[in-house]
């Protein structure tokens, strides 16, 4: 082998080397066609974002890296969710400019059946522990020395879980499950798509700024929380609505199921020690609600209702 065949050598390995590292990551047509429904969001979505008070939105023009991040979350959704999203998914944007408490919007689009999901364009690169101990936090205000409240879910990111929690949305509207009301995941706990039924809707589970209330002082988070260790909700978000709860159970399941997240609610001491943690994945009640789960993640196409 000759000086100039050795180099031809080196050089295609050094060069085959550089291109392997930037070579994208390949999905799977489905994933494919529905990133490339990403693009800007309608007048009439911005129009809700800042009727509801975000004035300082824009639109979010997402990097390769983004991208690559995105396809990863939307090949992670089950089955179910990924063939709702490419029947019914129109746009899938994301903005900047969204304050924290403003996550996702999904709302449906001009196109009969369809909808679009708008996202904060900053969750692409957040901590699934990061959001959820944000969002956990806003419900309790401070006392002096007192405890805080912590959500850890160990390695994962918010992305997968936000997109399955909002095609969850997708799912419950297509197959008219709230509507009923007498879908075994909310027939026992529902009797309208905002009101509880008893002993739910006195439970102080039921009394956090996700029902409207005002925020609690943090000391008393540990009775809330154990009054939802003895309920039906997997998170005291899932209280805000009969469709939130299908969306956060359906979430959390598929985190549990597919990720493996041990996701912890941890209350601790101003110095960091722990006073109690609860393990949502595990409440005996939560657990009762799966099989109605697994049943809704293996429905076919065909069982759907017709959308509004
Ligand atoms: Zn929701």
């Amino acid at each position: 082998m000759s000086w100039f065949s050795l180099f031809m050598v080196w050089f295609a390995v050094v060069v085959g080397a550089v291109f392997a590292s930037e070579i994208p990551i390949l999905f799977d047509d489905k994933t494919k066609l529905l990133l490339g429904r990403i693009g800007p969001p309608s007048k009439k979505v911005i129009q809700e974002f800042e009727q509801a008070g975000m004035k300082g939105i824009r639109y979010h023009e997402v990097t390769d890296a983004e991208r690559a991040k995105i396809g990863a979350a939307l090949a992670s959704l089950p089955d179910l969710q990924q063939r709702i999203l490419f029947e019914h998914l129109d746009r899938l944007s994301f903005l900047d400019g969204m304050p924290g408490e403003g996550t996702a919007l999904t709302a449906p689009s001009g196109n009969v059946g369809s909808y679009s999901i708008t996202l904060r364009a900053s969750i692409i690169d957040e901590s699934l522990s990061d959001f959820l101990t944000a969002k956990e936090r806003r419900l309790f205000s401070a006392v002096k020395d007192g405890p805080e409240v912590t959500v850890t879910a160990e390695g994962q990111n918010a992305l997968p879980f936000i997109l399955l929690h909002e095609s969850t949305h997708v799912v419950d509207n297509s197959f008219g499950i709230r509507r009923g009301l007498s879908h075994p995941l909310i027939v026992h706990i529902w009797k309208g798509s905002h009101d509880l039924k008893d002993p739910h809707s006195s439970s102080l589970v039921a009394s956090t700024g996700f029902r409207g209330q005002s925020k609690i002082p943090v000391d008393h988070a540990q009775s809330i929380y154990d009054a939802m260790e003895k309920s039906p909700f997997v998170s005291l978000y899932s209280t805000a609505a009969a469709s939130e709860d299908i969306a956060e159970l359906v979430a959390w399941y598929h985190e549990g199921q597919y990720f493996n997240a041990g996701v912890v609610i941890e209350i601790s001491t101003a110095q960091g020690k722990t006073i109690k943690r609860y393990k949502p994945l595990e409440f005996p009640r939560v657990v009762e609600r799966y099989e109605a789960v697994k049943k809704l993640l293996s429905m076919p196409s065909s069982a759907m209702a017709k959308s509004d």
